[in-house]
């Protein structure tokens, strides 16, 4: 089991902000900006191009719902979008706010992100969701 497995059954706590019956979204932990977010399929699949045409379609169809409302609730000009996966082999869209290039530097993470701060994010992207 994954643990973004482990986040989706509820055993490991996320700041959710979306979820439907094949799809689960929530912030990443370590996030290189604020409302930095995962989109994920409930069925574990390490590679995104492993999933069937028609997982990846509606996944991509999730994220950019997701996209919409982090859109709605965050000051950004677009939001950005990258799949990397080198970390955790379960499939996932980086969805990140953006104001310039520079902010989808992966090598520039908040450091020690307010659990305050996360859990307003969360409920403001979720509230935005539709
Ligand atoms: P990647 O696999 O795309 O290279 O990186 C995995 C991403 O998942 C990283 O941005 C990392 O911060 C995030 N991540 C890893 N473990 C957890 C976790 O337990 N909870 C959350 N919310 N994010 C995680």
């Amino acid at each position: 089991m994954t643990i973004f497995s482990k986040i989706i059954a509820g055993e490991i706590p996320s700041y959710k902000v979306a979820e439907n019956d094949k799809f689960f979204a929530f912030l990443d932990i370590n996030p290189v900006g604020w409302g930095h977010t995962l989109v994920v399929p409930k069925q574990e699949t390490d590679y995104i191009f492993d999933l069937s045409d028609e997982d990846l379609a509606e996944m991509t169809v999730f994220a950019k719902r997701v996209a919409k409302a982090i859109k709605k609730a965050l000051p950004c000009r677009k939001v950005g979008v990258t799949v990397l996966g080198l970390e955790v082999p379960h499939a996932h869209i980086h969805l990140v706010p953006l104001k310039n290039e520079g902010d989808m530097d992966f090598r520039n993470k908040i450091d020690s992100p307010d659990p305050e701060k996360m859990k307003q994010i969360a409920a403001a992207i979720a509230g935005n969701f539709e």
